[in-house]
């Protein structure tokens, strides 16, 4: 086993598969688990990604499930870990960024990390430690109104020092600018300072490139999955043919969306106004004890039993800002999205036992439901679909022989006919 394996924990599934596909079009060879694996890394990498759901839980237990990854990761000789959260930086007023940074800081008896979110090509950027979304502050973009993780501060320097006790700091893009030895001279300047975590700006690809060489050393780095393409697998870099091709696909397509970002309620209201079938879940008939799972997959195999020219089925939850807070309201923040997300779960694993072998999933928390209720163990990396979501195939024993193609989509990625459009990715 080799010892320059980097080792990503990442702490969702979308972002997960994100991370993975910018690094496999960096040219490393990766796997992506689901979860800690039970045995050691059975397959030739440069980088594996430890897939987590730990967002959005207790930040202890999010520490926990860190450190075990971390453990695992070390065992397979990962000589530098890559801790990757949200582009939007999602957390929750207790953490999890802060503390598993800590927890990953103290284990590694490391004295300073950065943090860098920016992910330049999904329009994610931070100047001066503020991250935007698109032409807009990140506290003033969609997600403000983030079912789990609203983001009310676009200070990202801000934000993280409120999740620590280390302090933090700042390498703005004037050093950026002036590429690795500047910025390694200004990590110097900083921990001489007492600063342990700096929040890095990047406006552009060439800012994560020229980063690249100075983070080589840092035994943990903190970002989204932008920082991923400064970075150079130890090994050199792998034909990236190789890198991204799957088997064929077949069999049936289904889109399953709990997902309430902006760009995934744009995505299902174009799915919808292309024609495309839908069934709407809505929680509080879930609530209700109403087994909506099944009325869904009643819709489904109705719809798919005849459906002209194998289009796809989708059953989603999201909705606007107004309606997920009206739900909230009345049944609380957590168990909203619990119910949602273990009905979606549920649908997955019924559409799959209905034929489908070709499923979107949109959403972070909703993948990751949706992964553990199919037991899918590994990912593959596929051919990008949009930046940030690949086509991915697992082993599914709810898919035995050919197993399954699988799109991951975080909730702010893709273009408004991401629906509709990719599926030809695969075809
Ligand atoms: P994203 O990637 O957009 O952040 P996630 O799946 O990570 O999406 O998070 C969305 C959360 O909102 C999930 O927990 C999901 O169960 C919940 N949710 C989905 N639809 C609704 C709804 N209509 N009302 C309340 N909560 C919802």
């Amino acid at each position: 086993m080799t010892k320059a394996l980097l080792g990503c924990i990442a702490d969702d599934f979308t972002g997960a598969t994100d991370l993975a596909n910018n690094l496999v079009r960096t040219g490393f060879r990766v796997v992506q688990t689901i979860g800690i694996p039970d045995g050691p890394l059975d397959a030739e990498a440069d980088a594996v990604v430890v897939s987590l759901k730990s967002r959005t839980i207790p930040a202890a237990d999010a520490v926990a499930q860190s450190l075990a990854a971390l453990a695992w990761l070390q065992r397979q000789g990962a000589g530098q870990i890559y801790f990757k959260y949200c582009s939007t930086f999602d957390s929750t007023a207790q953490g999890n960024i802060g503390p598993v940074t800590d927890a990953l800081m103290d284990a590694l008896g490391t004295d300073f990390t950065i943090a860098c979110p920016a992910f330049p090509e999904n329009a994610r950027t931070i100047f001066k430690g503020y991250l935007f979304v698109g032409d807009e502050l990140l506290h003033e973009s969609g997600m403000r109104n983030h079912p789990l993780t609203p983001m009310l501060d676009s200070n990202l320097v801000r934000v993280l020092q409120a999740q620590t006790q280390r302090r933090v700091g700042l390498i703005d893009y004037r050093t950026v600018a002036q590429g690795a030895t500047a910025i390694t001279q200004r990590i110097a300047t900083l921990k001489a300072a007492g600063v342990s975590m700096a929040v890095i700006d990047a406006v552009s690809n060439d800012d994560l490139r020229s980063m690249g060489p100075a983070l080589a050393k840092l035994p943990l780095l903190t970002a989204g999955s932008g920082v991923a393409i400064g970075l150079k697998p130890a090994q050199g870099e792998a034909a990236l043919g190789d890198a991204a091709s799957l088997p064929p696909a077949q069999g049936l397509r289904a889109i399953v969306s709990g997902s309430c970002s902006t760009a995934t309620n744009g995505q299902v209201a174009a799915f919808i106004a292309s024609g495309g079938a839908a069934f709407a879940v809505n929680p509080m008939q879930l609530a209700q004890g109403v087994d909506v799972a099944a009325n869904a997959l009643a819709f489904s195999q109705e719809y798919l039993a005849n459906s002209p020219a194998n289009s796809p089925v989708l059953v989603y939850a999201t909705a606007e800002p107004e309606a997920v807070r009206a739900v909230q309201a009345e049944l609380g923040v957590e168990r909203a999205g619990q119910l949602v997300e273990q009905a979606l779960a549920t649908v997955a694993r019924g559409l799959v036992q209905q034929g489908v072998r070709q499923l979107i999933v949109a959403g972070g928390e909703t993948s990751g439901a949706c992964v553990q209720a199919l037991d899918i163990k590994r990912l593959r990396i596929g051919p990008q679909i949009a930046p940030g979501v690949p086509w991915c195939h697992a082993p599914s024993p709810h898919a035995p022989v050919q197993g399954l193609h699988l799109a991951l989509k975080s909730g702010n990625f893709g273009a408004p006919d991401f629906f509709t459009t990719a599926f030809d990715v695969v075809a």
